[in-house]
């Protein structure tokens, strides 16, 4: 209730302008929805229409901490001179911690205060009011130093009793909205990083994802995967973000004696407000060499079953609230799928360059001996049986380049190919590879030209691994350019790079395609490009991780029915003079 003011004290005029100036003043501020405008305007409003120095807004949480804090009359260098939030304790506890309001005539005097923090201005004066809305404080909202008068009086009270009740409801209102935007982000955030982890195929690379797209979604410093070694009996650190140490480090959490542990025991999520109330638990350090003061551990899943956690963390003491446990559970089970694809997409790679491995020592033998076959055969040997060899020499020829590309696409992509770089000149690079293939072009009636506009520029590249590149790129033009077809080669200098050009006036590719016919095995439809023609979709693969490995970029331009351009940029080599 808003104590009366006795009506002896009651000036009609004084108590009119400052209502219509506080009517004024909320109709601005419930405009505005942004929080920290709010809370600025209120304490902006609050220390004109009171007539003091400064006014302070706090805003506290459920656990009555304060976790804002808004002064107006303080210049900004004052400000960050007094550092840190108020603690709430001494005159602002009563205010916070009992509700009620406080008006003292000299702070400096008053028993119940606890200090200025250093480099904090004098004041004497003081009028606080908590600001609550159904009971539950939410802030506090004080002035201080009065101006002209000693001390603040009985209707500068009764006004703030009515203003703090504005401002509260002001502040829910730019709360809730801050919430729904915040939720609205979260769900955004959620979709799209959901949407990226299905891509990733390597394990380390996910974890990566997770714990940086955690650390993003939730506004925390700091996020890590930890997955379950049942061997060991203990959650080695898979990937960490915000963290002093990282994989490689031997960190891991035990079975007992960390909140991964209690998790696996539970079968369920587990949040702690503040580790600095548990017993010693093992916890990894933050980036900033402190242990994390809350967390939250979420299970990840593999087959139905707990095999480790995703753990997220705040430096400072926190509560997380029931829809960011929730946020965070949904996301681990959306990172749970997307690992256990990861994995199987391992194993398979893992199974078919073993077993491609494998059968490179038996195909060499078959080679071999149809090649020893093929040289001594009789003059008189039946042409249907000769036919029947030359398909075994075509057929493991071409298996064995199948197993040589497989083999070698798993090395690139396991960093396992090292270049043997030296200088050489763009050109002439170019030159050989379309010398060494004219004749295929000459079966199908196909021109293959050349035109260079940089001679004499030089590149640091791998002699055979740059074959490889134009080669590839030269058969698809070959493969997919129409008999009697043109593929046009250029060579020009595009600022400090070289740029390589293969055009063909094949079928083309629909731009909805062009970033994926770099992907493994993504081959086009058949019946788009022919059921004659054969590959396996592994080139453009190889040869990009060959250009980028260079340096290099490669990308494709193309209109359907227009024909197709691959272009390969290379870094020009430092001159040597
Ligand atoms: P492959 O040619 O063995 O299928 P690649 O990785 O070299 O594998 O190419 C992937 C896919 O990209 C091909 O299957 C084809 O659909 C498309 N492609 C590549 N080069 C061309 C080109 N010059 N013109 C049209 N389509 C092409």
């Amino acid at each position: 209730m808003v104590k009366p003011i006795p009506a002896s004290d009651l000036k009609a005029d004084s108590v009119i302008s400052r209502l219509q100036t506080t009517a004024n003043a909320f109709a601005t501020i419930t405009q505005e929805l942004d929080l920290d405008i709010v809370l600025q305007l209120i304490a902006d409003s609050a220390r004109q229409v009171a007539n003091s120095k400064y006014a302070a807004l706090g805003i506290v949480n459920d656990q009555g901490v304060i976790t804002s804090f808004i002064t107006s009359g303080l210049s900004t260098q004052e400000r960050e001179l007094i550092g840190e939030l108020p603690k709430g304790h001494g005159l602002l506890g009563i205010l916070i911690k009992e509700g009620k309001p406080v008006r003292v005539r000299d702070i400096t005097k008053d028993p119940r205060r606890c200090g200025f923090p250093p480099n904090h201005p004098p004041m004497f004066s003081l009028l606080g009011m908590p600001v609550s809305i159904g009971g539950k404080i939410v802030g506090d909202l004080y002035l201080t130093d009065k101006i002209g008068k000693p001390e603040f009086d009985d209707e500068d009270e009764w006004w703030l009793t009515l203003y703090a009740r504005q401002a509260a409801i002001a502040i829910v209102n730019a709360n809730l909205y801050n919430k729904s935007q915040q939720a609205q982000r979260n769900a955004q955030a959620l979709a799209e990083v959901v949407g990226s982890l299905n891509h990733f195929t390597q394990p380390l690379a996910l974890f990566d994802q997770i714990s940086k797209a955690t650390c993003q979604i939730l506004g925390l410093p700091a996020a890590a995967v930890f997955l379950l070694d049942t061997r060991a009996g203990r959650f080695p650190l898979q990937i960490g973000t915000g963290l002093q140490q990282n994989r490689g480090d031997d960190v891991f959490l035990p079975l007992e004696g960390s909140i991964a542990g209690q998790v696996l025991d539970l079968g369920r999520s587990v949040v702690v407000t503040d580790l600095h109330q548990l017993d010693e638990v093992y916890m990894p350090y933050l980036a900033s060499g402190q242990l994390p003061r809350s967390l939250m551990v979420v299970p990840i899943y593999q087959n139905g079953k707990i095999n480790g956690v995703l753990e997220a963390y705040s430096q400072v003491a926190r509560q997380f609230t029931p829809d960011e446990v929730a946020l965070l559970e949904a996301f681990a089970v959306k990172a749970s799928l997307a690992l256990e694809k990861a994995n199987l997409y391992q194993q398979k790679e893992e199974f078919l360059s073993m077993t491609a491995h494998d059968l490179r020592a038996p195909l060499t033998a078959i080679k071999m001996s149809v090649g020893l076959l093929a040289d001594n055969l009789p003059d008189d040997f039946p042409p249907l049986l000769l036919q029947l060899v030359e398909n075994i020499s075509r057929n493991s020829q071409r298996l064995d380049n199948l197993m040589e590309d497989l083999l070698d696409l798993n090395r690139l992509e396991h960093g396992g190919v090292q270049l043997k770089l030296d200088r050489h000149e763009a050109g002439e690079i170019v030159r050989a590879a379309i010398n060494s293939l004219t004749p295929l072009f000459e079966e199908r009636g196909q021109t293959l030209s050349f035109n260079s506009r940089a001679d004499h520029y030089w590149i640091e590249a791998d002699r055979k691994r740059m074959d490889q590149i134009l080669v590839n790129l030269l058969s698809n033009a070959h493969k997919y350019a129409p008999l009697g077809g043109e593929v046009e080669v250029s060579l020009e200098i595009n600022g400090d790079s070289v740029e390589i050009k293969v055009k063909d006036n094949g079928p083309g590719i629909p731009l909805e395609e062009q970033s994926l016919i770099f992907d493994r095995y993504y081959r086009r439809p058949i019946h788009e490009q022919g059921s004659k023609i054969s590959g396996t979709g592994l080139g453009l693969p190889i040869t990009r991780n060959l250009v980028e490995l260079h340096g290099g970029k490669i990308w494709v331009e193309s209109t359907p029915g227009n024909g197709t351009s691959f272009f390969v940029q290379l870094p020009l080599a430092v001159s040597e003079n």
